[in-house]
């Protein structure tokens, strides 16, 4: 934890909160925090900055805030991933938390084992929970906005082109497509398939829709890899 996210919940004054339970643990446990240290905190969806410890306990603890900096930019990203399998899915959160990623749509898709989208973590509060972890980690404090889009044809059909009218889509696909694009600056939709790829049929409705496909070698990597490989490639 970089960045000790403060919620609307904690302010018990305009400057002052009151935290305990997981932050508090952290506090004590990791950073050994004292009474008069300062740590680096962010307010989520608004500022970030300083507060010092004003009183520590083991139930709670006070912290005097002063927020006065923006959080980093978003990438100018939607990321349209077909639902990975549930342990996946947490460590994708939280990547995409901490890469920046503006909007993360996951989908359904032919390989996708139907049994994935009856996971927990597929509960809005695990959903920001790790979501938090990976603004924690990384010192932001806007979420990103996540989308469950669970009919495929629909969505591609009659959402995708909307989706794609004022961005590039592009397709990561194995095989022989040209490379995917480095340092990209302009928005940017980019679609990632599932553990046993896309079908024929999802290639050709996705390109359809607008979707360049783009390979990354001849490597094979898993999903999650491949997520942080290419966000960390196209920006
Ligand atoms: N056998 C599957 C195939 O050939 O599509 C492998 C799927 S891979 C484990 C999961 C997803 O990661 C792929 O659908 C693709 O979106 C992305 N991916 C992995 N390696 C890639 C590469 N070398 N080039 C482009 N995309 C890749």
């Amino acid at each position: 934890m970089n960045l000790l996210l403060l919620e609307d919940d904690d302010f018990v004054a305009s400057d002052r909160v009151r935290l305990s339970g997981r932050r508090l643990k952290h506090m004590l446990e990791i950073h050994q925090a004292e009474v008069g240290d300062l740590l680096r905190v962010g307010r989520l969806g608004g500022l970030m900055g300083q507060a010092e410890v004003l009183s520590l306990s083991p139930d709670s603890t006070e912290l005097q805030v002063q927020l006065d900096q923006p959080p980093p930019a978003k990438l100018p990203l939607t990321l349209l991933l077909a639902m990975p399998r549930p342990k996946m899915l947490r460590r994708i959160l939280q990547h995409c938390a901490s890469l920046g990623v503006a909007e993360l749509i996951l989908l359904n898709s032919y390989r996708v084992e139907k049994s994935f989208w009856q996971t927990p973590f597929l509960q809005p509060e695990q959903i920001r929970h790790n979501l938090l972890l990976g603004l924690e980690q990384a010192r932001d404090t806007v979420l990103p906005q996540v989308r469950i889009e669970k009919r495929f044809k629909p969505f591609v059909e009659d959402q995708l082109p909307a989706l794609l009218s004022d961005k590039q889509g592009l397709l990561a696909h194995p095989g022989p497509y040209p490379a995917c694009p480095r340092a990209v600056t302009q928005p940017l939709l980019l679609a990632i398939g599932p553990e046993g790829g896309w079908i024929p049929y999802e290639v050709d409705k996705l390109c359809q829709a607008g979707l360049q496909p783009v390979q990354l070698g001849e490597r094979i990597l898993r999903v999650e890899t491949a997520v942080t490989a290419l966000i960390g490639r196209l920006f």
